[in-house]
């Protein structure tokens, strides 16, 4: 495959940005090679520098849930930009979005728009600091909740990839309050609460994690930690920013049937702009400023375009319940058909799925939690991640980033996916 203009671009690249690039999984360094650069993308399909077209599987890390370029959006955003780009004032449009949010999202009563999912999460446990009266929060190994330096401990995603799951540069202070326990395992956080009474004021996970590749919560694992954090005044914190509208209408806490104090939202409620969102319990929401003292503020959030674009796709998504439909119905075609191929191989890896989030784990061990998924051969995946993207399917560049399919999938796409996979695994075990 030519890339040889993305390759210009990236070393370029790296003389004016750290690494040349402006987030650190797109490098391409868990998987080896030149990144490729993007330059469009319709429906299924992105083409890079080179026009080489992919299959996506990215989808802009969730928020393309129909397809890129989805004309209904285009033209919000087009009619919204005759208006001006930001005018740091309230518009209809906010109303709008926070009563849509509310009626999707049961648990929420209440909504703060913000400009990305690190600002929500950061957001939220300064708010449930601030109700609580507490310092310490729990979060679980191998989750990844935004680039906030409570949360740069045991990190997933980009930092578990770069191996700096705990950052340089957060302070000692900070990761002192930060308590650590392993996914799926209730036994530990009930220790961890124990030995910490009176000082947890938030736990917060992934209901569905993604950043670990895609980690599924066992049987009565999330039922659990509500009993816990009810127990002990915590304030339950569910980051669907990569579930929400997702895994079903009202997100991985409908499908789980569990109700969270706070929900944390990002890139899907903008459709692909920079968008993040934190709501919950009234009583807690009615701490932020100006209703109440916990101060939390930005010149861009609720921006008009962004709104614009986030309320067509969650209106869409909202009077169109056949998107969830065929969403199940892709992941499970996919699962599937990768089960299949890996029968006939005589293969054993493990395949996490559900809904439109996936992943295929180059190890035998069942990955439940942070260790199992690290028990994946790393290097077998970098050589599978290339031999997909010579086969125009795009992948998330590294073991542990789960995959999202969008409704611009249709079953020709789904099975050229199934074959590439197929010749993949051959030609990697060759
Ligand atoms: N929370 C989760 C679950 C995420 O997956 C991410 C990003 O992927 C974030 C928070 C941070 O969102 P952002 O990258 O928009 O800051």
């Amino acid at each position: 495959m030519n890339i040889a203009t993305s390759q210009h671009l990236f070393e370029k690249a790296q003389h004016f940005i750290p690494g040349g690039v402006n987030s650190p999984v797109r490098a391409f360094r868990a998987v080896g090679g030149s990144p490729v650069f993007i330059k469009s993308a319709k429906g299924p399909y992105v083409y890079d520098e080179d026009d080489n077209e992919y299959i996506e599987l990215i989808n802009s890390w969730g928020p393309m849930i129909l397809g890129h370029a989805n004309e209904l959006i285009q033209k919000a955003v087009y009619d919204a930009i005759q208006h001006s780009f930001s005018f740091g004032a309230p518009t209809r449009r906010e109303v709008e979005m926070a009563e849509l949010i509310v009626s999707m999202v049961p648990s929420i009563e209440k909504v703060r728009m913000v400009n990305s999912g690190t600002e929500a999460t950061m957001s939220a446990i300064r708010v449930a600091r601030g109700f609580t009266g507490r310092d310490k929060i729990i979060k679980f190994e191998g989750c990844y909740h935004g680039h906030g330096d409570s949360f740069l401990i045991a990190a997933g995603s980009g930092a578990v990839t770069f191996g700096t799951p705990d950052s340089p540069g957060v302070t000692k202070g900070v990761a002192n309050d930060t308590l650590t326990a392993p996914f799926n395992d209730l036994e530990a956080v009930q220790t961890l609460v124990n030995a910490n009474k009176n000082t947890i004021a938030a736990l917060i996970l992934e209901p569905v994690v993604g950043n670990m590749g895609c980690v599924l919560p066992a049987d009565g694992f999330l039922q659990g930690l509500r009993k816990i954090c009810d127990e002990e005044g915590i304030v339950l914190i569910l980051d669907e920013v990569m579930t929400g509208f997702r895994l079903a209408k009202g997100g991985a806490q409908e499908r789980f049937g569990i109700t969270p104090d706070l929900t944390t939202l990002g890139k899907i409620i903008g459709g692909g702009m920079p968008v993040g969102a934190y709501g919950g319990r009234a009583d807690i929401m009615n701490k932020v400023s100006p209703a109440g003292p916990v101060y939390q503020a930005g010149t861009l959030s609720g921006n008009p375009i962004a709104m614009a674009a986030g309320l067509t796709m969650l209106n869409y998504l909202n009077d169109h319940p056949e998107v969830y439909t065929q969403l199940e119905t892709s992941g499970e075609k996919l699962a599937n058909g990768f089960k299949a191929s890996m029968r006939k191989l005589g293969l054993n890896y493990t395949l996490n799925q559900i809904g439109s989030m996936y992943t295929l784990f180059f190890t035998d061990q069942p990955v439940t939690d942070f260790p199992s998924a690290k028990s994946s051969d790393l290097p077998l995946f970098g050589r599978y991640f290339h031999a997909m993207l010579d086969r125009g399917i795009y992948m998330g560049p590294s073991q542990f980033e789960s995959m999202f399919l969008s409704t611009a999938l249709e079953d020709k796409h789904l099975d050229t996916i199934i074959a590439a996979n197929e010749e993949s695994l051959k030609e990697i075990l060759s």
